[in-house]
């Protein structure tokens, strides 16, 4: 997703892909700090929408986005927070390195029992690789492995004391 001038094509793109081209495997971006997004993101769930949720990266007028981070990390966390209790949510990608972001999506998805499977977090390549690690070994996989073997997480402890 780029600057608002392209936020409706955008997402018009993505709808005539998904709906008249019959593509299953799109998903489409969200911007957390334009004022628009609560909105779109809402009807987006409605349709089942695979969603990549951003701060956003471009700058824009107030007219059109918040300003100040602190409204834009507030809008983070609530569209993570309906995302999770609309009546058929997709799959939601946390797309950010900010470790508030981070603890607050993880809260909000064991608050509502989200599967495992019905979300994720991205990162930029190169961007916090370390914690990346981690929480990908969070992941359904990772806990496999412990209760198969609990020998594991020795070797998890280890690892993450010596990084
Ligand atoms: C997978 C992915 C896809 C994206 N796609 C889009 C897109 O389509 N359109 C768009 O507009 N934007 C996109 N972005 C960029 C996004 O909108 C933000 O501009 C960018 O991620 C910075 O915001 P933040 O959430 O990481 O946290 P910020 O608010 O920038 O930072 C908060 C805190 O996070 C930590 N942090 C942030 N960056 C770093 C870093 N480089 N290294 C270490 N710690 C850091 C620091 O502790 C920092 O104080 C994408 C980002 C990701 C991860």
């Amino acid at each position: 997703m780029e600057s608002t001038a392209y936020t409706d094509v955008t997402l018009r793109i993505y709808r005539t892909l998904r709906d008249e081209y019959g593509f299953d495997n799109l998903g489409t971006v969200i911007q957390a700090y334009l004022y628009r997004s609560r909105e779109d993101m809402r009807q987006l769930a409605d349709e089942g929408a695979h969603i990549r949720l951003c701060k956003g990266a471009y700058l824009e007028p107030e007219t059109v986005a918040f300003p100040e981070k602190a409204d834009v990390d507030e809008q983070y966390r609530q569209l993570v927070e309906d995302y999770v209790q609309a009546p058929a949510p997709a799959y939601l990608c946390i797309a950010t390195h900010d470790e508030a972001m981070i603890q607050s999506a993880r809260a909000t998805v064991a608050r509502h029992s989200v599967q495992r499977n019905r979300f994720e977090f991205q990162m930029l390549y190169g961007i916090r690789s370390s914690r990346q690690l981690e929480l990908a070994r969070e992941g359904p996989y990772f806990m496999r492995r412990l209760a198969e073997r609990p020998a594991n997480l020795w070797f998890f402890a280890k690892s993450l004391f010596s990084r």
